[in-house]
């Protein structure tokens, strides 16, 4: 989409940061907060034991997401920790031609081509206060297999750096209160308006 498509522009916002960091929370009361939509993902992975259909993921067959992916009808998609995640892109139009907000969680590969797109999104960053604490996290979550979770944490560091030298991102926040996390972020949008 180019950006002159989005001149009657609902605000894009991406949220990224590692493993357990507290996105989807965060993520969930910004959308209770402000008027703003979540954009469900399509992705191949199989759904945690807490998650819905429709609600947190559209979980589809590999083959599922590859006529999406080569219908176009993804705005960015990319691979992590070895499944296939995107982002529809017709919600995204829909939302931003109604003047309406909508909020990704997405991986930096995937805020890397929604800024190519959509140079006005919105990106933020969220960093754990320290990696004991969010290893506290991921482990109180209690979804994910030993090796999955040990495979998160030991990426954690590497993303932080890439996050940083991407210049992707517009903000970098650390979520050491989720309440105080929430009101800095809507702070921040509210100022770029
Ligand atoms: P999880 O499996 O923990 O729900 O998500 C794993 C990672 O995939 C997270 O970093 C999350 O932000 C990212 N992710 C979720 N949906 C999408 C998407 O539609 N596109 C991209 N690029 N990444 C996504």
């Amino acid at each position: 989409m180019a950006s002159g498509d989005t001149e009657r522009t609902g605000n894009v916002i991406v949220i990224s940061g590692p493993s357990g960091v507290g996105k989807s929370t965060i993520c969930h009361r910004l959308c209770d907060g402000l008027p703003a939509e979540f954009s469900v993902s399509v992705t191949t992975r199989k759904a945690r034991p807490n998650e819905q259909h429709d609600r947190d993921y559209r979980y589809v067959t590999p083959e599922q997401f590859g006529q999406l992916k080569d219908g176009g009808d993804l705005l960015e998609w990319a691979e992590v920790y070895g499944h296939f995640y995107g982002t529809p892109l017709r919600a995204v139009k829909e939302a931003v031609g109604e003047g309406r907000a909508i909020i990704l969680e997405i991986d930096i590969k995937g805020c890397m081509q929604v800024r190519q797109k959509m140079p006005e999104a919105i990106a933020f960053f969220i960093l754990p206060p320290n990696s004991e604490e969010q290893a506290r996290r991921i482990l109180s979550r209690n979804t994910d297999a030993k090796d999955v979770i040990e495979q998160r944490l030991a990426k954690a560091d590497g993303e932080i750096r890439f996050a940083n030298e991407s210049g992707c991102y517009d903000y970098f926040v650390v979520n050491d209160d989720i309440d105080d996390t929430v009101e800095q972020i809507k702070k921040l949008i509210a100022a770029k308006n």
